[in-house]
């Protein structure tokens, strides 16, 4: 079915009764050419383009949840391409371009706003090192825009500039940067997949693999097992315990990542907006919520919910660059599973099991790279080739000393 304003309001005038299920609900075949196993964001992704790029339709996404239940429906929601290194800033810049024409690609309203995203500046050095950026930004076709403070003060008055310990002094805009709605990315997705002919299996939990000298010939789930010519895993905060079931360690930690949303204010907040003395982010949903978030908790975790030495880290990192936050009642707060990789960027690759490839390591910036992860993923799986802007996301990268560390602060499990 195509979704067009001309459907909504014929439906609308005839009661509503001619709209069907967005997806199927299928039992698992025994045998599929491809499996992929996660039905978040970046797994629904890949079945997409799998279909729509290269043609491949005998494919499962097993989810052992419901669609979205994990970091694809929990994140704050931020798209950007505002990156540094070669390693990374194509592949952003790329998933960005891809999230502009999205929904006139898969035929969903994602409410994909470009809002804006600023970085504030609060030192002369930080300035300088954002123009580097914005430099590199250029280089692979993004947008960067510097502001002075006399800029920010006339756009953003409710700044707290004059801070004595972190005045603002300008900022790094992205204009093309800003927000979209995150579960109905994963809805859009899986709509566009079963339309092509994917299967999406929820309740499936993927328990083991079958690994016959060297080959991975398919998996064991919950739902008995399901054979397969090849193998994606792509289950972000759960990378390590899925991995660990083929007998393989990762350079990836798992961390919780809390979210706060305050009740609904007027309109105040025209973009997203980031803290660049500590960690603290904050957009306005379209419901008037003011949306934020900070560092990781600290310490590994499986469990989805946090604790509150950060929810103070992060309430102090409001404080900081808007004060009037302080007035705002929290709503609600709740927490994902990171994988958190030791330089802060994520893998695209194949492993040493013959058939057995492996998406993760995104920490908490891989909502924004949706749309490019699942392209270069379902192109790695089709041609048994990385994507061009993919090339460096291996598994392989710390053995070789290429690194992708975006801070140039070596190994640590809390970069992103
Ligand atoms: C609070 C928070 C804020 C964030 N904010 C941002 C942001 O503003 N911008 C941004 O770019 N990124 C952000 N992120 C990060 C982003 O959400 C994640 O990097 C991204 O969603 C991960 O990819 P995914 O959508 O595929 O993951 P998920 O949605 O977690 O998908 C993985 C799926 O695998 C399934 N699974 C796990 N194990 C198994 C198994 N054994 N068998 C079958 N299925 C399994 C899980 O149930 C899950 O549904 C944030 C994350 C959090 C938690």
């Amino acid at each position: 079915m195509r979704y067009s304003a001309l459907k909504i309001l014929r439906e609308g005038l005839t009661g509503n009764k001619g709209w069907t299920p967005a997806w199927r609900d299928p039992e698992p075949k025994p045998e599929y050419d491809i499996v992929i196993i996660g039905g978040g964001g970046h797994g629904l992704a890949t079945a997409y383009y799998l279909a729509k790029e290269f043609g491949l339709r005998n494919i499962a996404v097993l989810e052992k949840g419901w669609i979205g239940s994990g970091n694809v429906g929990r994140n704050t929601t931020i798209i950007r391409s505002n990156y540094l290194l070669p390693g990374n800033e194509p592949f952003y810049e790329m998933s960005l371009k891809l999230w502009e024409g999205l929904e006139q690609d898969f035929n969903y309203n994602a409410m994909v706003s470009q809002r804006s995203i600023l970085n504030l500046i609060h030192s002369d050095a930080q300035r300088d090192a954002f123009v580097r950026r914005a430099n590199a930004m250029f280089l692979a076709g993004a947008d960067a825009e510097l502001a002075d403070a006399d800029q920010l003060r006339a756009e953003l008055p409710f700044l707290d500039f004059d801070n004595a310990r972190f005045p603002i002094k300008g900022g790094l805009y992205q204009r093309r940067g800003g927000t979209v709605r995150h579960d109905a990315v994963a809805w859009g997705y899986a709509r566009g997949a079963d339309a092509r002919g994917v299967d999406i299996i929820q309740n499936c939990e993927v328990t083991g693999f079958d690994i016959e000298n060297g080959k991975c010939r398919g998996v064991e789930t919950t739902r008995g097992a399901i054979r397969a010519r090849k193998v994606g895993v792509c289950v972000a905060g759960s990378s390590g315990r899925v991995m660990a079931l083929a007998g393989m360690r990762l350079p990836i930690e798992s961390h919780v990542l809390q979210a706060f949303v305050t009740e609904g204010l007027k309109p105040v907040l025209p973009g997203v907006i980031t803290f660049g003395a500590g960690h603290f982010y904050v957009s306005q949903s379209d419901k008037g919520g003011l949306v934020f978030g900070g560092d990781i908790d600290g310490y590994n975790s499986y469990a989805q919910r946090g604790n509150l030495p950060v929810v103070e880290d992060v309430a102090e990192g409001g404080m900081a660059i808007m004060p009037m936050i302080g007035r705002a009642r929290l709503l609600r707060s709740w927490g994902g599973i990171m994988d958190m990789s030791m330089d802060g960027s994520p893998f695209i690759d194949r492993t040493h099991i013959d058939g057995l490839y492996f998406n993760g390591g995104w920490c908490y910036g891989g909502f924004k790279a949706t749309p490019a992860s699942g392209l270069c993923y379902a192109h790695l799986l089709a041609k048994d080739a990385p994507h061009p802007v993919a090339t460096e996301m291996r598994l392989d990268r710390f053995a070789r000393g290429h690194l992708i560390d975006e801070k140039g602060m070596g190994n640590q499990p809390n970069l992103h």
